[in-house]
């Protein structure tokens, strides 16, 4: 394969940049940053696409920096420190899951790595972007797939009323960073995908991540019809055959490139159910390879599957029509030889009910063996929220766990943070090294990180002044409006940041509640405030839209114009000028429906606090020392009298504690008490909600264990998977005889004595275990006490037996039969439960 090297001829002492411009986990470097701006500012600026900014100099501008020692300097310091990040093993290598996983593919609908490539929305993207970035930092084997959308999600403009406006620029794939991907004869690759009626090919596409690979796929091939041409147009397309076509794309077609490109990964995580489908074509290929029926294949694969959850709300769960399954995947379901409801069956709750839509969050259950929410609050959420696949099990037992979100701090870290973090030597952190971030952060003086703050809010204001400068030109705007904007801010006051998706939930206008009083806080002489807004709506949204039109019409208010400002087309740049500059994060979603939130991780690194909801990460985050939080941590059905008084409490929040505190100085005009809070936010939770710790987690709990499972039922032409899936079918098959006998319960010395019979039927005894169940009695987990067998009293009888300590009373505890298995996963493989009836 000849990816590597660029058609951009370059002089030899610029060896490599080339390289460096299609690098995106170097795009946020601020060394990076200094040599795009020198090869061509006003591009950089506007485009932030360092592949576009190199291409756009001729070979006399590409000699002249050739020969300008400071500029090859710079470049050849980037060369080499990319070279040292890429081969050093760092920490994944030296990890004790180095000696099972061997690659993991990270499938996801969206990444948000670079606005020189828009194939992302918001949070799930860029959380994808963040974990790619952190993998190549810890050095794990990770490979990306995604889908190549020509026109990504819209961008949006405003008007001079606020309404807001969307547009699909065109990214042409010549200006992007990415390269078409070539098999080994030279032939660029094609994957063909069998949709009804005709072939549909997949153009490849590779991008680079620091050491690591993201591959995508695009559906504008010459070959296909027009009307598949645009399949991949744009990213979350209404059309939900459309949807369903790049689902499949994803799911099929990425399996099927990676087979290609000769890449076997032992690990999938699908980063939410949208690429489902992969498991169904990798266990087609087990099927195919080893010669096994296809529901052991699938009981391989599945071993090898992570599925990430990222919603509170069942709505939002894919769902589609069955006549898709139907029409699309007849001719899978008959090379697999399996029966088409056999495939339906893996997308419902109710396999019997043949009108229920075939749900993607559902078939991605079906098709993993570890299976989490992004927050802990969230992981509670999802319980619930799949419960209905596990009927008769306590909610606690329901197999969803979590690995709460983090952020790349690197990327969202300012110059001024960045130096504070070099200084103190705790970079290393970043890439899996421990370092002693909270004894650094104890020795570094006040003032410091003062001076950190005050330079990183001023970059915020300058930059806010020329980005709304432009965005007011752009609307329109007189000149009087276009120079108000260009003095907008002040660099010294209080500043508070709020932005993200403008959607009910989300309560974006909690803060507008009462906007006399937002303005008079505003306002105040003494204690002034400032608040830059910012968030897209949804096409579809107009409660959305609305609330945009409310900001912005506040902004435009005479008395407080000079201190909020609405500022579009919220992205990757202005998300990571705001997060470096606030000192303040707002955040006021309605609990629980915020699944983790990444935004306000984003400030920790520099130095800002966190006001928010206690949802999501916060809930888990917060204490007195670091922050402030809205509400009770509870959930309300009254929203509108709960929000008005969650109104109150954030005002009340910033007119008594955050402004006073904001303006309270020593004498050497330090807030110091303020400082304290930045001190401990920095140092506690900046490590904590990084993506560094969040990677490891996913190795250590979810992809090492994944991968050792799959090896193990793989092995053996499939022997052991053969052998789970046969325990599956009785355990289906023969449930029904399960039944209880009396139970016996007799105190002894210490607790008591539970006796009972119970027969199985044609299940026999090492396929089930008998436990006593008592739910959890406060703190820790539910209590399970396995039962001994005894003799077999009648043929498929067998009196069990166990003790308690006495702590609770007998009737906590009651008798339950369970399937069990030594290499199967329960209730996730065989969710049957059989209950003594008291
Ligand atoms: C971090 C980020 C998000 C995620 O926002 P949350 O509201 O915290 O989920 C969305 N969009 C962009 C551009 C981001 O950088």
């Amino acid at each position: 394969m000849n990816q590597h090297r660029t058609e951009i001829d370059l002089p030899e002492s610029l060896f490599g940049l080339d390289e460096l411009a299609l690098d995106m986990r170097l795009i946020s470097s601020h060394r990076a940053d200094r040599v795009w701006h020198r090869v061509n500012p006003e591009l950089w600026a506007a485009s932030r696409n360092p592949w576009a900014v190199l291409k756009s100099i001729g070979a006399p501008e590409l000699a002249a920096l050739g020969a300008d020692e400071a500029f090859t300097e710079q470049v050849r310091d980037l060369v080499d420190d990319r070279q040292r990040r890429n081969s050093d093993p760092f920490w994944f290598p030296q990890s004790k899951a180095a000696n099972t996983l061997a690659l993991v593919a990270y499938f996801s609908m969206e990444f948000g790595l670079s606005e020189a490539l828009p194939i992302y929305a918001g949070g799930l993207g860029v959380l994808a972007g963040d974990h790619m970035k952190a993998a190549t930092d810890l050095g794990v084997p990770v490979v990306g797939v995604g889908l190549l959308y020509q026109q990504g999600y819209f961008r949006q403009a405003l008007d001079s009323q606020g309404n807001q406006h969307e547009l699909y620029p065109f990214s042409d794939p010549s200006e992007i960073p990415v390269r078409r991907l070539r098999g080994a004869d030279g032939a660029w690759i094609r994957i063909p995908l069998e949709f009804p009626g005709r072939t549909v090919y997949l153009r490849a596409w590779e991008v680079n991540v620091g050491r690591l690979s993201l591959y995508l796929l695009d559906s504008n091939d010459p070959a296909n019809d027009p009307s598949d041409r645009g399949i991949t147009a744009q990213l979350y397309e209404a059309d939900s055959a459309v949807r369903w076509e790049q689902e499949m794309a994803l799911g099929f077609g990425g399996w099927r490139l990676l087979r290609e490109l000769g890449r076997y990964p032992d690990v999938c995580h699908l980063n939410e159910g949208h690429a489902a489908f992969a498991v169904l074509e990798r266990a087609r290929w087990i099927a195919l390879e080893h010669e096994v029926p296809f529901d052991v294949a699938l009981t391989v694969a599945r071993a090898g599957t992570v599925f990430t959850t990222h919603t509170p709300v069942a709505a939002a769960f894919d769902r589609f029509d069955p006549s898709f399954v139907v029409s699309y995947l007849s001719p899978f379901a008959a090379e697999m030889q399996v029966s088409i409801e056999d495939i339906l069956r893996l997308g419902r709750a109710d396999p019997g009910d043949h009108s229920e839509p075939f749900n993607m969050a559902y078939l991605a259950i079906r098709g993993a063996s570890r299976i989490n929410g992004v927050s802990r609050l969230h992981g509670e959420v999802s319980r619930e929220l799949f419960g209905d696949l596990f009927p008769r099990c306590p909610i606690e037992e329901v197999p969803v766990g979590h690995v709460t979100n983090g952020v790349h701090v690197p990327s969202w870290d300012s110059p001024a943070a960045d130096e504070v973090w070099t200084n103190a030597e705790l970079r290393r952190q970043w890439q899996g090294v421990p370092t002693p971030i909270v004894d650094w952060m104890e020795k570094i003086p006040a003032a410091e990180l003062w001076r950190m703050r005050n330079r990183n809010r001023e970059r915020f204001v300058l930059w806010s002044r020329q980005r709304l400068a432009r965005q007011f030109t752009v609307a329109g705007a007189g000149p009087d409006r276009i120079d108000e904007a260009q003095r907008i801010f002040d660099p010294n006051i209080l500043t508070l940041g709020f932005a993200r998706r403008f959607t009910e939930y989300k309560r974006t206008a909690l803060l507008l509640h009462d906007p006399d009083r937002l303005a008079r806080i505003l306002t105040n002489a003494d204690r002034p405030v400032q608040i830059a807004v910012a968030g897209k709506a949804h096409p579809a949204d107009g409660f959305g839209k609305a609330l945009i039109q409310r900001w912005y019409e506040f902004s435009q208010r005479e008395d407080v114009r000079s201190r909020v400002a609405f500022i579009a087309d919220y992205d990757l740049l202005p998300a990571e000028q705001l997060v470096n500059g606030v000192d303040v994060w707002v955040n006021t979603p309605r609990r629980p429906w915020e699944a983790s939130g990444t935004s306000g991780m984003k400030v920790l690194v520099n130095g800002g606090l966190n006001v928010s909801e206690l949802d999501g990460w916060w809930a888990e985050a917060y204490a007195p020392q670091v922050g402030w939080a809205i509400g009770d941590g509870r959930e309300h059905d009254d929203t509108a009298q709960w929000d008005a008084e969650e109104a109150d409490g954030l005002y009340r929040l910033l007119e008594n504690e955050i402004v006073p505190m904001f303006y309270a100085r020593d004498e050497n005009g330090v807030p110091d008490e303020w400082m304290r809070r930045v001190r401990e936010s920095m140092a506690t939770l900046t490590p904590q909600f990084s993506s560094e710790r969040m990677i490891r987690e996913y190795v250590e709990n979810l992809y090492a264990p994944a991968s050792f499972a799959y090896r193990t039922r793989l092995a053996d032409n499939c022997r052991i998977a053969a052998d789970v899936q046969r325990w599956r079918d009785m355990i289906e098959n023969y449930w029904g005889e399960v039944t209880f006998g009396t139970v016996h319960v007799d105190p002894d010395d210490k607790g008591y004595a539970f006796r009972i019979l119970v027969s199985l039927g044609a299940i026999g005894p090492e396929a089930v275990q008998v436990q006593l169940f008592a739910s959890a009695a406060g703190q820790g987990g539910p209590e399970r006490i396995l039962m001994e067998r005894g003799d077999e009293v009648v043929r498929g009888t067998y009196s069990y037996h166990c003790r308690t300590d006495g702590s609770r009373p007998p009737r906590d505890y009651t008798p339950r039969v369970i399937p069990f298995h030594p290499d199967a996963s329960f209730p996730l493989e065989a969710n049957r439960i059989c209950w003594y009836q008291h």
